[in-house]
């Protein structure tokens, strides 16, 4: 029998209104839990409120795994990922590198599997996922025919489940680069050192989104592997893909080769200052792509993040020609899609400019958002047309 845990009433409350976390100022006794095990959640008059992974560590003690009285064994875990990958069957198309599980929204709370063509990367990134580990790398091994899976256990949020960072191949093997195709493009895939899981596979719909917009000349900002600029650069005349990182540019010109894409430059630049630089020559485009790192990593960040989209969208915007496409993206989790809607627009007041929604986006389908878990939805994504 598991350990029993007694949470209080607004963690009940917070379990009832579909959230799947309780924080340790609700957990009222821990009993006997230790780190990583699955425990029964009652509240203080003994009543089941279903089961859950408990840490030791994390200010999130427990993530619900189930409402029912039921096992958590590998035939719970096997119905969870089948759910999962019936869902990707249904929404994802022209790719065959995407996200097969998506941890709370496919209620497999802090478990990313993402799929690679033939390899599979894995994050467990609590306690009570780390710990099922081996029962997970075994039914991925029966549920997919894999040449290799990797775990990318370096995510650094694992610190605040006092859990080792390491990075290994765990069955199979794993080649440095691995191919994958996506919206009829081939990408080359560093799953062992790329950042996230080696790519951002988030983007996937946001790239062909912009593409039917693409004319002219392209500025891609934040270009990382070049994932908006080759996207562009099939309708583009020109394209100037920009990141800070040396590597990230090899791998952009490294995939641009491979798609025998030639009317794209790339510049290691800070993208701040090229904007800015671009701005003081006066040039134009026909399309921006903005999509920076999370500049609010806490919620302390949060007033310089909102200062830093500001900029660089305002600069942006002084850079379109009237009849011009933004694509301006934040995938901070501590910024809402009303907070950034409101520094874009801020930023086309000040560039006294005129714009319009083309589109309101988000993260791709296969990272579903679930309705009651608004930490569910990180990515932001605005089409807009400059006036
Ligand atoms: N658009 C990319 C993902 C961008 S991730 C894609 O679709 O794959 C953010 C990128 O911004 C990283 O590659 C990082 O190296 C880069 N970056 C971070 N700070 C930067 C800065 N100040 N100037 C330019 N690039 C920066």
């Amino acid at each position: 029998m598991e350990a029993a845990v007694t949470i209080s009433s607004r963690g009940a409350e917070r379990l009832r209104s579909g959230h799947p976390w309780i924080y340790r100022s609700d957990v009222r006794d821990a009993g006997q839990a230790a780190a990583g095990d699955v425990v029964r959640l009652l509240d203080r008059s003994g009543r089941f409120h279903g089961k859950a992974h408990y840490s030791a560590a994390s200010q999130i003690a427990l993530r619900l795994l189930t409402a029912a009285d039921e096992p958590v064994d590998a035939a719970f875990f096997r119905r969870r990922l089948e759910r999962a990958r019936e869902l990707r069957d249904r929404v994802v198309s022209d790719t065959n590198a995407y996200r097969l599980v998506y941890g709370e929204a496919d209620e497999l709370p802090a478990l990313i599997v993402d799929r690679y063509a033939g390899w599979l990367s894995i994050q467990a990134l609590s306690q009570g996922m780390d710990r099922a580990r081996p029962l997970l790398l075994e039914l991925l091994r029966e549920m997919y025919v894999a040449r290799g899976i990797i775990e990318r256990n370096d995510a650094r949020v694992r610190e605040l489940e006092a859990l080792p960072l390491e990075s290994r191949v765990a069955a199979g093997e794993c080649p440095e680069v691995v191919e994958v195709e996506m919206n009829g493009l081939r990408l080359g895939v560093r799953l062992g050192s790329g950042q996230k899981t080696g790519a951002f596979l988030d983007q996937r719909e946001n790239y062909a989104a912009a593409e039917r917009y693409a004319r002219g000349q392209a500025l891609d900002c934040f270009t990382y592997a070049g994932g908006f600029a080759l996207h562009l650069a099939r309708r583009c005349a020109s394209v100037e893909a920009v990141d800070s990182s040396a590597e990230a540019i090899a791998a952009a010109r490294d995939n641009a080769a491979r798609n025998s894409l030639s009317n794209i430059t790339f510049i290691e630049a800070n993208a701040f200052d090229l904007l800015k630089s671009c701005d003081e020559q006066r040039r134009s485009f026909d399309m921006v792509v903005l999509d920076p790192p999370a500049f609010a990593k806490t919620r302390g960040h949060l007033d310089a993040a909102l200062r830093g989209y500001k900029e660089i969208n305002l600069r942006a915007m002084r850079l379109l020609k009237a009849g011009g496409v933004l694509v301006t993206c934040s995938c901070s989790h501590h910024v809402s899609e009303a907070d950034f809607l409101e520094v874009v627009a801020s930023a086309a007041l000040d560039a006294r400019r005129r714009a319009l929604v083309l589109e309101r986006r988000t993260q791709a389908r296969d990272h579903p958002i679930a309705l009651t878990i608004p930490e569910t939805l990180y990515l932001k994504c605005f089409i807009l047309l400059m006036g």
